[in-house]
């Protein structure tokens, strides 16, 4: 598995240290938001409003349901007078919170209309149902109270705290290994969600900060909803690269001095003919990491197809070089395992043995050339940089590929 624990603590970072920072803020007067008062009640529904409009517009189904509950659960914390409907079991309503976050952070985007829209809602509506009978049910009252270590009376936690504790735990690790499983920001920001939702419930808060957390759920999930779509639109689905868009953009924010590096596989139209398109992507992939460790600040792009780009920021061709020709090498020695067991010919020997199957693991390597330059003289623009690194590389083909040239 290739995305690490590292890498979820990494995601989770933001939402969390976001949370954290902003009500210890709050409870410890750091800052003062009394004249906002009023604005921040209001606050939460706008944010709401506003994060239902984003996910209709992009699709987002399951953030739809996510807030709808959140806004309940906004509209159950807010002692609102005269208003009974929301007032709900508040253990229960807590378990319910999670259950939801970990229901719909499995939902695949599925239209919002149509069946599985009227499932969701008649599941939202079900577990607002069972809140709501069974708020002053001794029944669920006893099921929740059963204990399974014995409190100390003199605790001031809630009798249900156990099992509040429980279901915690088991939320805060389901939604880890969705996170881990299928990386996003969103998944990682529902992961923040819960642990914002569980600290409310178990921390002694004032209303205000309550109120403020339910403002920062709001920011968090249109915050991820924006990243996940930019992710998409700025980084290549194959190699996991930044894409061409995103080398257009950052080309806007370059300095007077930089070079620039075209990249292109040798003879990939051949090894694709040979190996097939399947075991091509693998080798794209393979060759996109080797390229994206490029040392000396160098940061690398797929420009597109079997071509790759890397720009170096305030630096020189001839400082660039020595770091270039080492990702060169390293793909040149590279020897590339290939799993090549969907081949047609192995299709039909049907039944083929683990060992049979584990002697398919194929090595090839591949080499690629090179072409550099570097922003001076009258070549003022990125795209005139850039064409000048595209001859260059030409040139290197010409000089028998597997090389680099300026
Ligand atoms: P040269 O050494 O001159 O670069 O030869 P080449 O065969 O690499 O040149 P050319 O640019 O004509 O061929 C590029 C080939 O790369 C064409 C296409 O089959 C393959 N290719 C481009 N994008 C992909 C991709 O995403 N996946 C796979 N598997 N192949 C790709
Ligand atoms: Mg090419
Ligand atoms: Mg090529």
């Amino acid at each position: 598995m290739s995305y690490s624990l590292q890498a979820f603590f990494r995601a989770i970072a933001f939402p969390v240290l976001l949370f954290i920072g902003a009500i210890s803020a709050v409870e410890m007067g750091f800052a003062d938001l009394t004249p906002w008062q009023d604005l921040i009640l209001q606050t939460p529904l706008l944010l709401f409003a506003a994060t239902i409009i984003l996910a209709l517009r992009f699709n987002q189904t399951r953030v739809i349901y996510i807030v709808l509950f959140l806004a309940l659960a906004w509209a159950n914390s807010g002692k609102v007078e005269n208003i009974d409907y929301f007032s709900f079991h508040p253990s229960l309503f807590f378990i319910s919170q999670l259950v939801v976050l970990m229901a719909f952070s499995f939902d695949q985007n599925k239209v919002v209309w149509g069946r599985h829209g009227l499932l969701r809602i008649l599941v939202l509506f079900g577990l607002l149902a069972i809140n709501y009978r069974f708020n002053h049910s001794i029944t669920v009252n006893e099921i929740l109270s059963s204990q399974v270590v014995a409190l100390s009376s003199a605790s001031k936690l809630s009798p249900y705290f156990q099992v509040e504790l429980i279901i915690s735990a088991l939320c805060l690790f389901t939604l880890a290994v969705r996170q881990i499983m299928k990386p996003s920001q969103l998944n990682a920001s529902i992961w923040g969600l819960a642990f914002g939702v569980i600290v409310i419930q178990f921390g002694d808060f004032t209303y205000y900060t309550t109120i403020i957390s339910y403002c920062l759920f709001g920011v968090l999930i249109i915050h991820a909803v924006l990243t996940d779509s930019y992710q998409m639109a700025f980084s290549d689905e194959l190699t996991g690269l930044a894409a061409r868009r995103a080398l257009l953009q950052s080309s806007i924010s370059l300095g007077k001095k930089y070079t620039v590096a075209m990249m292109d596989v040798d003879h990939f139209k051949k090894f694709n003919d040979t190996y097939g398109h399947d075991v091509g992507d693998q080798v794209l992939r393979l060759v996109a990491s080797k390229i994206n460790d490029v040392k000396g600040g160098g940061k690398a792009y797929r420009y597109g197809g079997e071509e790759f780009t890397v720009i170096f920021p305030n630096k020189s061709v001839s400082y660039s070089i020595a770091f270039l020709e080492q990702v060169r090498e390293d793909i040149a020695n590279y020897q590339m395992a290939i799993r090549n067991d969907d081949r047609p010919d192995d299709k039909k020997q049907g039944k083929s043995s683990r060992k049979k199957s584990a002697a398919k693991t194929k090595f090839v390597n591949v080499t690629i050339s090179i072409g550099v330059a570097e922003r001076e003289g009258n070549l003022k623009e990125f795209e005139q940089v850039l064409k000048q690194a595209d001859e260059a590389l030409y040139r290197a083909k010409q000089a028998g590929r597997n090389c680099l040239a300026e």
